[in-house]
């Protein structure tokens, strides 16, 4: 690998889950050493990735996991709790981390890693629509390169590369539109029905979120973070193939397109290996059997969530902070089936229309977070 972090090893935050492991396969086929691994759940899974990847220390919740790994795999350094998480995430001989967590919970371990000047691959995009400015900041504070895994702002990033902001007309956020995007009547579908994506196979959160089109109102956000660009010029174009990743139209009327196959390896690994593309498992889609590339207005009467991560951006401060933690809480009560999938909209209105006051610093984020949490989880 030719990356500037070079002989330093990764730390992959949330290391059992889809990106978790996908990482872990790109990071052996580049020969990366792996310094942290971290997992909440499915312990044994962590046990067989400790076993074939040599980490120097894996991190677990609490002392129960903790045990139970270190039977599975002796001699195997395990810490466990939030600080050994950051510590994970900041250590000296780690060079690049891949935030794969889901949710609000990667908030802390991504600002360590942040603040310790590394190589943050972020697919885990929670933190950065609860927190995006301070994040931003902090990067460019502590010499941190922010790199976008999530596959349309791995594009975007792409498009971008040697250009300027004020070169760009507008960010064109491609969504798949996921299982209903042609089911008119949302009020009776169900769980199982919502937790088959048409053409990416993720964990179960963000697969919920694809189907609301929650997961492209949180990108929106996550894009105008990364690319410093105001949601006035990002907009959401629905591509049902998923080839087209995403796009940058420019002021001249030429516009950028990266496309691939929809496997999650190809924007790890170039957040990785950047500046280069180096050689790796995907090939590039086969156009002469490629039948159509279609693109469309997203339904915004069905799927209100795109106009709510618009109405948030506008009200600024916690407001998405508040619209993410409303999320979690309403994505959680439809897999535990206590609502219906359209409860999953009323949810997010509701909280969306109260006050949720200024995200100045990291206590007033992680306030907004657990107010609205409250507050969505009182109206289930
Ligand atoms: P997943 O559910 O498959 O895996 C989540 C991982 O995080 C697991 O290792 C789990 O043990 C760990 N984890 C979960 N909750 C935790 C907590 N509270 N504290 C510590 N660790 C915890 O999720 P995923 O699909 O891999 O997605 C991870 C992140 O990447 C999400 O933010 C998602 O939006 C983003 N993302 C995923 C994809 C994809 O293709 N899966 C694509 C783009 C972005
Ligand atoms: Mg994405």
């Amino acid at each position: 690998v030719s990356a500037p972090w070079q002989g330093r090893a990764l730390t992959v935050l949330g290391a059992t889950g889809s990106i978790g492991t996908s990482t872990l396969d790109v990071a052996a086929r580049l020969g990366i050493p792996v310094h942290g691994l971290s997992a909440r759940s499915r312990i044994d899974e962590l046990a067989a990735q400790c076993r074939e990847h040599r980490p120097a220390v894996a991190v677990v919740p609490d002392a129960a996991a903790a045990a139970r790994l270190r039977a599975l795999v002796p001699g195997q350094r395990v810490e466990h709790g939030p600080e050994a998480l950051d510590a994970i995430a900041a250590d000296p001989a780690v060079g690049a981390v891949i935030t794969a967590i889901v949710g609000a919970a990667g908030l802390a371990p991504t600002l360590a890693a942040v603040r310790a000047g590394k190589r943050v691959g972020i697919a885990n995009k929670e933190p950065l629509v609860m927190a995006g400015a301070l994040i931003m900041a902090e990067a460019a504070r502590c010499g941190a390169a922010i790199l976008p895994v999530d596959s349309e702002h791995s594009a975007i990033f792409q498009c971008l590369e040697g250009h300027r902001g004020h070169e760009v007309a507008e960010l064109l956020l491609t969504a798949s539109g996921g299982p209903f995007r042609t089911v008119m009547d949302l009020s009776a579908v169900t769980r199982e029905q919502a937790l088959k994506h048409p053409t990416w196979t993720m964990g179960p959160k963000i697969t919920i979120d694809s189907a609301s089109l929650m997961n492209k109102a949180l990108e929106v956000v996550e894009a105008r973070w990364l690319f410093g660009i105001g949601p006035e010029r990002i907009r959401v174009l629905v591509h049902p193939q998923s080839v087209v990743h995403s796009m940058v139209a420019y002021r001249d009327g030429s516009v950028m397109a990266q496309l691939g196959r929809p496997d999650m390896r190809t924007p790890i690994q170039y957040a990785l290996t950047f500046p280069e593309h180096t050689a790796g498992p995907v090939a590039a889609p086969d156009f002469a059997t490629l039948a159509a590339l279609t693109f469309e207005e997203p339904d915004r009467r069905r799927f209100p969530s795109i106009d709510f991560a618009y109405a948030a951006l506008r009200t600024g401060g916690a407001a998405p902070a508040a619209l993410n933690a409303a999320n979690e809480v309403a994505v959680q009560a439809f897999l535990d089936r206590r609502i219906p999938f359209t409860g999953i909209f009323r949810v997010l209105e509701r909280v969306l229309a109260l006050d949720h006051g200024p995200a100045d610093d990291l206590g007033q984020v992680v306030a907004a977070d657990q107010r609205a949490r409250i507050l969505a989880a009182e109206g289930l």
